[in-house]
């Protein structure tokens, strides 16, 4: 895949769910991307030159916002000797918090997946998206035919996620001759209708792999040499032609073996993330099911090896329902973690808070929210565990969260 790993993914596309939600109450949010090779002090100044120009805006306070973003914008990149080798993002604006009156100022700063091109500054109502948005979408898409004389699937890989997009049946007779027919006229006709066939199915895959899901790639598989026919016979356009990377065995055609052909093509799919996620849970199933196996699946079990070290890797699925709480003693710095499902948060903190603390009596706490998987990436960097966050789509992560959503692979057992 792209390069980039499945956590980098994951929180770009949390981000960009976040700050898709935000409104602002005039043209107030900034938003600023910097290529690598812009000189920092550069940005500063044209932001310097913002700061002027927002002097003219007419209402009070969507000057006092964008003179704030520009202010906060211009400090956080003082911190900065040199930029990140593939540039920064920068989402800054008075935001409106619930509960409060006066809005308050957010700054995001997103270190991209890949290289920033062009500089941009914009100032609007919205947060400008589409750059980071771009870069996560995937690229690589791969096309399936799977074909023999009765029916053909089309299907296209995107990611971890696989479509079947269209099913045409053939209509094709028999390979054995009626009672009557003379063998030569029985032949000519049926290659006829394969002809026929051929054509349609490749008429369909211009419509499903051209113009609907570009490929970059198309796999043709099937049961016996039909599809062997139907690739030698040049029958497609001439860039799914050249797009064929191989032909697969299957022991079905349509829908089934466009199915079939994740199994069987698994070397010429093995960069795609869906064949690595199937390869990573396959691999947990199969360690989960034995007794002794490096697998291990649960809560308590996932931090307990990630504190000790014990965890070589942790899975977690991409859509889990637990949120980490940290609640502080404001008192004498007392720190507790806990871990809830997101629906059980505002419950769970109504009642901990009235809690005495355990070390010095008091009742008087604040407390921070934070995702699990920031939580478990940052313990990770520590031990040097792997992280990986699978799909929920899919039906390997459907099993996968049957296990919970959480798991990780061993270095050794424990005990
Ligand atoms: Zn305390």
């Amino acid at each position: 895949m792209g390069g980039y790993d499945s956590v980098t993914l994951y929180k770009i596309r949390k981000l960009l769910a976040e700050l898709s939600g935000i409104k602002g109450r005039g043209t107030e949010l900034v938003s600023l991307y910097i290529p690598p090779s812009r000189p920092v002090h550069d940005v500063i100044n044209i932001l310097r030159d913002e700061y002027s120009t927002a002097s003219n805006i007419k209402s009070d306070t969507t000057r006092t916002h964008v003179q704030g973003a520009l202010t906060k914008i211009v400090q956080r990149l003082k911190l900065y000797k040199k930029l990140p080798p593939t540039g920064l993002a920068i989402f800054c604006g008075a935001v409106p918090k619930p509960g409060k009156e006066l809005e308050e100022f957010v700054l995001y700063e997103v270190v991209p997946p890949k290289s920033i091109n062009t500089f941009l500054y914009r100032c609007d109502d919205h947060f400008h998206l589409e750059i980071l948005r771009d870069m996560i979408r995937e690229t690589e898409v791969i096309g399936v035919i799977s074909i023999d004389s009765s029916e053909a699937g089309i299907g296209v890989i995107r990611g971890n996620m696989l479509t079947v997009v269209d099913v045409i049946t053939s209509g094709v007779g028999s390979k054995h001759r009626q009672g009557g027919q003379s063998a030569r006229r029985f032949e000519r006709l049926r290659e006829a209708e394969l002809e026929e066939f051929f054509n349609r199915v490749a008429k369909h895959a211009v419509k499903a792999l051209l113009e609907e899901y570009p490929v970059k790639k198309l796999i043709i598989s099937g049961p016996g040499p039909t599809k062997e026919e139907f690739y030698k016979g040049e029958y497609m356009d001439y860039r799914l032609q050249k797009a064929v990377i191989g032909l697969a065995d299957t022991s079905y055609s349509g829908e089934e073996g466009v199915r079939e052909t994740l199994e069987r093509a698994k070397d010429l799919l093995r960069d795609t993330r869906l064949i690595e996620e199937k390869t990573l849970i396959e691999g947990f199933l199969k360690e989960a099911s034995r007794s002794d196996g490096l697998a291990t699946y649960g809560l308590h079990e996932v931090m307990g090896a990630l504190e000790a070290g014990a965890a070589d890797m942790v899975m977690v699925s991409e859509d889990i329902d637990t949120q980490v709480v940290e609640l502080t003693c404001n008192r004498c710095g007392y720190k507790r973690m806990m871990f809830v499902n997101v629906k059980d948060v505002y419950g769970l903190l109504s009642e901990e808070m009235q809690r005495r603390c355990p070390r010095c009596g008091n009742v008087d706490w604040s407390y921070r929210q934070l995702d699990l998987v920031d939580y478990i990436y940052d313990k990770a960097q520590l031990t040097g565990t792997k992280v990986e966050i699978v799909s929920s789509k899919t039906e390997y992560g459907q099993m996968f969260k049957s296990f919970g959503g959480l798991g990780a692979m061993l270095r050794y057992r424990s005990h």
